[in-house]
């Protein structure tokens, strides 16, 4: 069995909390970063995490495939629901999804909420951001740092609910005991670098909460969400 911590916060600076996360037993994982007007990027996150509980009904493993069809399905939902109402046009989400099976780990992702990997006090961010700002790092005209805090660090390249089209990010890898995952939104990962998320990984007793608290000690400008999975 593995060790689950799981945290989420409005942040010290906005009035709605529109992140949505949610451990579906016994070892599935997903985070949500809804964005839109009013109270739209709550009900699009919430939607989100709803359809995937619900897609995946069966009984595990969730390998990668299944996995994106769930985000596949919530495309569709959120983005009829946009169209019917008015309130919520434009409204949309990331979604970041984790499996683990035994020893294989399966995720399937879109947007700039992450999963990363903390293997042997070495810290690896496994998904990639659709982001604006991880393009340019990507053709080497900004450095990691400076994305953290770019103008545009908030423009995504995709999202579910906005367009018919989403191409869903899979992989599947090897699960190793001692392995420690992180999946989180951009409410941490802009305010505390990789290096103190690794010391907090690696230390805090419930390290959800200590990552929360380190968010919101360096600002907390966003909602702020996290789920740590410690391997046995
Ligand atoms: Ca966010």
């Amino acid at each position: 069995m593995a060790k689950i911590f799981q945290a989420t916060h409005v942040g010290k600076v906005r009035h709605n909390n529109e992140d949505s996360l949610i451990v579906i037993e016994p070892e599935t994982f997903v985070v949500a970063d809804g964005m839109g007007g009013a109270q739209a990027g709550e009900v699009a996150s919430q939607m989100l995490v709803e359809t995937v509980k619900d897609f995946l009904s069966e009984t595990p493993p969730y390998n990668e495939q299944i996995l994106s069809q769930a985000i596949l399905l919530a495309n569709g939902k959120i983005l009829n629901l946009a169209r019917r109402n008015a309130n919520y046009l434009g409204m949309g989400t990331t979604a970041t999804i984790l499996s683990l099976d035994d020893r294989k780990g399966y995720f399937a992702h879109v947007g700039d909420s992450r999963i990363y990997r903390l293997r042997n006090n070495f810290l690896e961010q496994l998904t990639e951001d659709h982001s604006y700002v991880e393009t340019l790092v990507r053709r080497g005209e900004i450095t990691p740092e400076e994305a953290r805090v770019h103008p545009m660090k908030n423009v995504l390249t995709q999202a579910v609910g906005v367009v018919e089209n989403i191409s869903v990010d899979t992989a599947n890898f090897p699960v190793e005991s001692g392995d420690t995952f992180l999946l989180c939104t951009d409410g941490l990962t802009n305010m505390v670098d990789d290096q103190n998320i690794a010391k907090i990984l690696q230390s805090a007793s419930n390290p959800a909460d200590a990552l929360i608290d380190a968010a919101l000690k360096a600002g907390g400008r966003d909602n702020i969400s996290v789920i740590v999975v410690g391997v046995d």
